[in-house]
Formats: C-alpha cells, structure tokens, sequence
C-alpha cells in the first residue's frame, strides 16, 4: 500500500486544518493559565500589601520586612508618577519576580508608599502538565485517524479487486479473493454467480428463441412486461410493421386490452381478433415467458381464408335449402289438391304438370349443387376435341333456337386442346344456354371458337337484354338471378357460378362485355 495513496484517502488539508485549530486551542488554554497564575500572584501581594499598610498605621515606628520598601511622600519614580495620574497601584512584572507600588492614604491623601517585591509562581510544571497532555491526546487522535483510514483503504482496495475481477471475466472467474470472507465478500460472490447463470440461461434461451421464432410463415412477437416490443418475426414485419410500440395496434383495441390485460395476469390464452384496417381475422395466443425477464410471446395465425369459407358453407347451406323450399312447398301443395277424386280432368292435368315441372327444377338444382361443391382434388386432362363439344351442344339445343326462332352464326375452329372434357362441355354449355334463354324471340345469337398462340378462345355472343354494371359483377355469384328474367326463364342461378369455378379450376378467365338492352359477349380463355 503506497502511503501516498492513504494520504490521500486521510485528506492532507483536513489533518492541516484540524491540527492547526488544535494548536491554537492549545496555546490559548496556555495563555489563560498564565494569566490565571499572574492573576493570583497580584492579588497574593496586594493582600501582603494591605496587611503591611494595617500594620504600619498601627504601629508607624515597626521595622517592614524586607521585601517592603517604604517611600516618603513626593517620591518621583515611574510607579509614583502612575499612581498620581490615578492608578490604583503600580506593578511591574518579570520572569520571576512581581513589584507593586501601592498608596498610603490618610484622610484620602496619599501620605507615603509601600513597594513590595514578591517571587512568582512558576508556571511551568503547569504549561508542561497541559502541554503534555495536550500532546498525548494528539497523537491517539491521530493514531486512530489512521488505524481507520488504513483498514478502509484495505477494504476499498479489495472490493475494488473483486468487481474488476467480475468485470474482466464474469463467466470464468471465481470471486472469492479474500481468505476472511466477510458478508460483504459473499455477497458479491452470490451477485456474481446469479449474473453468470442469468448471462448463461438468458442469452442462450433468448438466442435461442429469437432464432426459433423467424422459422415460422405467420406473424409472431415478443413483448415485455413494460409494453415494449423486443423482438419480431419477418413475417410480422411484413404483415405489421417493424416496431417496438404496442402503439401500432391501437385501431384495434381490443387486442391491444387483451394484451395489457396478460401483463397484468400473465397466463396462457388463445382468443380470436378480427383487425378490421386489414381486412383479417387472426387466432391470437399468448404465452408468457417467465424464464425470459416475464416477457410473453405471440403467436398470430391468419384464420381469414377458413372464416370465409365457413362463412360461405353457411351462406350455401342456407341459399341451397332456401330454393329447395319454393319447388318442395309448391309440390307438396298440388299433390294434396290431387287427392281430391271430385277433382276435374282438366285440373288433374295441369296440377300433375306443374308438379313434374317443379320436379325437374328440383332435380336441376340438386346437379347444380352437386357440381358446384364438387371438389376437384384431381383435374384429369386430355386432348379434347373441343369443336365436337359445341357440336354436341348445339344438337341438344336445337328446338329451342327453332322454337324462339333465333339466328344462330358460327365461326368454330377444329381446336384440340389437353383440357378436362366434362368441365369444358359444364362452360360451353352454361353459356350457350343462357344465350338461348335470355334472348328474346327472333334474336341473334353468335358462338366461335379459335386458337391463338397456345390458347384456345371461346366466345357466345348474343343481342339479348344486356346486364348493367352492377348486374355484371353478380352474375357470379350463387343463386344470383337478375330479377326480370326469374320470373319469365327458368333457372338456378347457379350456371354462371359452375362456369366461373370451372374457369378458375383450369387455370383460366372469363370477361363479360355487355351493354343494357343491347346484347353481351362472354369470352373464355383457356
Ligand atoms: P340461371 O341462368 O340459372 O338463372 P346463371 O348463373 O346462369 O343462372 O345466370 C345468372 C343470371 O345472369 C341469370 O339469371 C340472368 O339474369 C343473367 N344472365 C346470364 N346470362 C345472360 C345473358 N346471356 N344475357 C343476359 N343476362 C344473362
């Protein structure tokens, strides 16, 4: 241990400024004392004095001792010359002497003067006793002053030691350095061992889970118990964005409620959100990590495409049962007027068709339905003819274009063309049909069919009512009729729903180009 260096912990200005104090303390105790003793040295003599002065006014012939000198009245000396100027008494002092010069009055004038001369207390066995003990007492102070800023020199040092030992290596070194182990020591070496096992546990669970969390296609993060975003996932930042404030989730607060809500009851729970800006429905679950600094992960599936289509079940469910009811209710009604056997013939008849017509309609919508949730896990495809397939259409067709007299205009290629036959035949068919239903008596109706590049374009145009632009983003939809033709053509409203899932099934499109009262063009690329 340098001494410097203790000095240093002592302060050289407090030990200067303390000693100096004391000194002066000292010396005025000193000063006091000696005045102290010439104090009683006078008052000792001028008792001698009086006495003397008693004496001599009793006895004015009685020899004075020696140490008394009488002087007659009008003696000039400075001690006289004091006195007449008003002094009670003249005294001069020396080292070990002390002389008075005190009046003689009689009747209040001065009639003579007593001069005494007197040895000194000495005052040195006193200067040296208090001197001395004021030494003695200066020296334990400062015995003590340093036997304490040693130890605390020697106590800072080492615990200086054993945090720079922890600094250098906190996860190799052993931090017990000292042989006495004080509590402080243990202590620290507990500190120093929870800060290893956190640096070794934390930092490879948070590795490791950091790293675990980015293998996963669907958003997750992880949050603290002070509402900061630690850690993201990249398909959270694609999803969100790259934050590190629960804040982005304010427009949808009850998420944000469901997350302050585990902060303060930190438990496992897994609950649906819809997040309305997007447009998506997430099952949210959150799971805290208490080994982790009470930090809780999210997980956020996308549930969206599984909502709409259990939303669109229910919508088909309800659609399909709902125009089952019309034909069911209208041929349960016949069928019971059929039972009376005072019925007319004619009745009887008519009756019996509308229950075989509403009977086909059933029958249609039943194969609609089938076809329109028919999955088709594998579409089996082969070169098709597909010119035959319109070929094949038209015959079937024929009577009714007799029937409503239209004029039918072809331009069909000899297309072959690897394809599925059956979905191919559902989309010609569909179309020409609508073609043949919705164009009025005398109309047009034209149908082609070519190449181009490695497609095959079919189209059916026809001069029919037209949709408008509304109608046309409709017409896809199930059960979808536009209102007029309901009630004159029969129909399912699912045709243009089969056409459009065939279509998509093969990997192709459909545009409609139409314009009110005058005629509309579907057109399929395959
Ligand atoms: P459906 O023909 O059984 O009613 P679709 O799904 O085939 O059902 O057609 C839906 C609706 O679209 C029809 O009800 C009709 O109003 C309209 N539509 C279809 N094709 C045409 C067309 N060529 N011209 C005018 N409207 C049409």
């Amino acid at each position: 241990m340098g001494t410097t260096s203790l000095m240093k912990k002592i302060k050289l200005k407090n030990i200067v400024i303390s000693t100096v104090i004391y000194l002066i303390a000292t010396v005025l105790l000193l000063v006091f004392l000696n005045v102290q003793i010439l104090k009683t040295d006078t008052n000792r003599v001028l008792r001698t004095i009086d006495t003397t002065k008693t004496l001599l006014s009793e006895y004015p012939n009685s020899t004075l001792p020696s140490e008394f000198q009488y002087l007659p009245a009008g003696t000039r000396n400075t001690d006289t010359e004091k006195i007449d100027e008003g002094a009670e008494y003249s005294q001069t002092v020396s080292r070990q002497s002390i002389e008075i010069t005190s009046p003689i009055r009689q009747d209040g004038v001065i009639t003579g003067y007593l001069h005494a001369t007197d040895s000194r207390t000495s005052p040195w066995f006193t200067n040296l006793m208090v001197g001395g003990f004021a030494i003695l007492i200066y020296l334990a102070c400062a015995f003590y002053v340093f036997v304490h800023a040693h130890r605390n020199y020697l106590f800072t040092q080492d615990i200086v030691a054993k945090i720079k030992n922890i600094e250098r290596s906190p996860l190799t070194q052993s931090y017990l350095m000292s042989e006495n182990d004080d509590k402080v020591t243990l202590a620290l070496n507990s500190l120093g061992e929870y800060i290893q096992n956190q640096i070794l546990s934390h930092s490879e669970k948070k590795e490791n889970i950091y790293e675990f969390i980015e293998l996963f296609p669907f958003p997750i993060f992880i949050y603290n118990a002070k509402g900061k975003i630690r850690k993201t996932n990249a398909s959270f930042k694609n999803e969100f964005s790259d934050t590190h404030n629960l804040d982005i989730f304010s427009p949808y607060a009850d998420f944000l409620t469901f997350l302050v809500d585990k902060m303060l009851n930190p438990t496992t729970q897994e609950k649906g959100f819809y997040f309305e800006n997007i447009n998506a429905y997430y099952q949210v679950r959150v799971s805290p990590l208490p080994d982790l600094d009470n930090r809780f992960l999210v997980t956020l599936l996308d549930v969206t495409a599984f909502k709409r289509t259990l939303h669109a079940h229910n919508e088909l469910i309800a659609n399909v049962s709902h125009e089952l009811k019309t034909p069911l209710t209208s041929i349960k009604g016949f069928a019971e007027l059929l039972k009376d056997p005072k019925l007319p013939e004619n009745e009887r008849q008519e009756f019996s068709h509308i229950i075989s017509k509403e009977s086909s309609r059933l029958i249609a919508l039943v194969q609609d339905t089938l076809l329109l949730t028919k999955q088709n896990i594998h579409i089996d495809k082969k070169k098709t003819n597909l010119s035959a397939i319109i070929d094949e259409i038209l015959n079937t067709t024929q009577p009714l274009l007799v029937e409503k007299k239209l004029t039918l205009n072809t331009e069909i290629a000899d297309v072959h063309h690897v394809t599925n036959r059956q979905m191919v035949h559902s989309i010609f068919e569909n179309l020409i049909e609508n073609a043949i239903k919705y164009t009025e008596d005398y109309g047009k109706i034209f149908i082609g069919l070519r190449q181009k590049d490695k497609k095959v374009i079919f189209t059916v145009t026809d001069n029919g009512p037209g949709l408008t632009e509304i109608e046309k983003t409709r017409i896809f939809d199930r059960f979808y009729r536009v209102d007029e033709s309901r009630s004159q053509v029969s129909g399912t409203g699912l045709g243009l729903s089969i056409v459009d899932k065939n279509v998509r099934e093969l990997q192709g499109k459909i545009e409609v180009i139409s314009v009110p009262g005058r005629g509309t063009t579907f057109t399929v690329t395959l």
